[in-house]
């Protein structure tokens, strides 16, 4: 597995990253034991970078696999916005998967340079935290070619977690050339790229051969990263990263994969999840939520806020 360096944030990590996202309790739902065998899995096939959140409750799975896989990377997010939301959110992550010390903590879902204005003393108490030791680089996930723009106006950020696809899906204010001009960009300021969703959450499973190749031969990508659910899924993207002849079988016999996403009868119409949905996908229809799965990632965002637990991405 290819090692490379995460920019000039002085990570050092595998290409693949391990998303946890399709693991935890918005998506697959597995236990702790079940994510963490995967995660161990990945580990001995040479994967040494994973992706969590605050809000995707897979710290207890983490936690449990570093027990054998202790050398992962661990990068994490979390929506503060303040010193204390911060320290908070922080806190969590050491609580969460049992270190003292986080690799990379970023600010989730950024839009632009109004929102990274809006949350800049979160950030300068991340780089203030960097700089006492405690965290090995501070980053920004986004949707947003606004934001990847505006990152570089802000010397703590050392790393940027974008959105993009062959297809350019889920980008939310522009195409995958917009897209990549704004990494670009970021790049010439030493700024580390990981990038999120190469199957555009789940649309290009069909495709996956070519959506990976994408995003392995793109010169402005350092790592990727990709949720896995099952030892297939893990084989046949480590063949792929580490170019073996073998990957395109194991990936043709995915196709199965296609997520779907599903709104149980007993909806009430609230509209919480509307309001969450930061792709626009959701509508309320006859006192129903209604999905439009073209427009959806699949991030289960929605899922987490619904009161009636109605929403399940399989
Ligand atoms: S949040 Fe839940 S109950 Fe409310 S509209 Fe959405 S699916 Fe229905
Ligand atoms: S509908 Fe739900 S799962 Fe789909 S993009 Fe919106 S928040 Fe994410």
């Amino acid at each position: 597995m290819q090692k490379v360096k995460l920019g000039r944030s002085g990570l050092t990590v595998s290409r693949l990253c391990f998303g946890t996202l399709t693991m935890s309790p918005l998506q697959r739902g597995m236990t702790p034991e079940e994510g963490a065998k995967l995660l161990v899995y990945a580990y001995e096939r040479g994967v040494r970078f994973l992706d969590t959140a605050d809000l995707y409750g897979t710290y207890p799975h983490i936690r449990l696999a570093l027990r054998d896989a202790p050398d992962y990377v661990i990068s994490t997010k979390a929506y503060c916005y303040d010193e204390k939301t911060a320290q908070e959110a922080l806190k969590r992550a050491y609580r969460g998967v049992g270190r003292d010390f986080i690799d990379l903590f970023m600010l989730h879902e950024q839009e632009s340079l109004y929102t990274l204005r809006g949350h800049e003393e979160a950030l300068r108490y991340l780089a203030d935290q960097h700089d006492k030791g405690h965290i090995g680089a501070v980053g920004v996930s986004t949707h947003f070619c606004a934001c990847v723009n505006a990152a570089p106006r802000f010397p703590m950020i050392d790393v940027i977690h974008p959105l993009i696809n062959a297809a350019g899906i889920g980008i939310q204010d522009g195409t995958r050339e917009d897209m990549e001009a704004a990494i670009r960009a970021a790049r010439e300021h030493g700024i580390g790229i990981f990038a999120m969703k190469p199957l555009g959450g789940g649309h290009l499973i069909g495709g996956s051969r070519e959506a990976l190749g994408y995003a392995l031969n793109s010169p402005l990508l350092d790592a990727v990263a990709i949720g896995m659910q099952s030892i297939e899924e893990i084989d046949a993207d480590v063949a792929a990263f580490e170019g073996s002849a073998q990957a395109s079988d194991k990936l043709e016999k995915l196709r199965h994969r296609q997520r779907q996403i599903m709104v149980h009868d007993w909806c009430e119409g609230c509209g919480r999840c509307r309001d969450r949905c930061r792709q626009h996908a959701i509508e309320i229809v006859d006192g129903r939520a209604r999905i439009d799965s073209s427009k959806c990632v699949f991030c289960g965002y929605c899922a987490k806020v619904c009161p009636q637990f109605c929403i399940k991405v399989i």
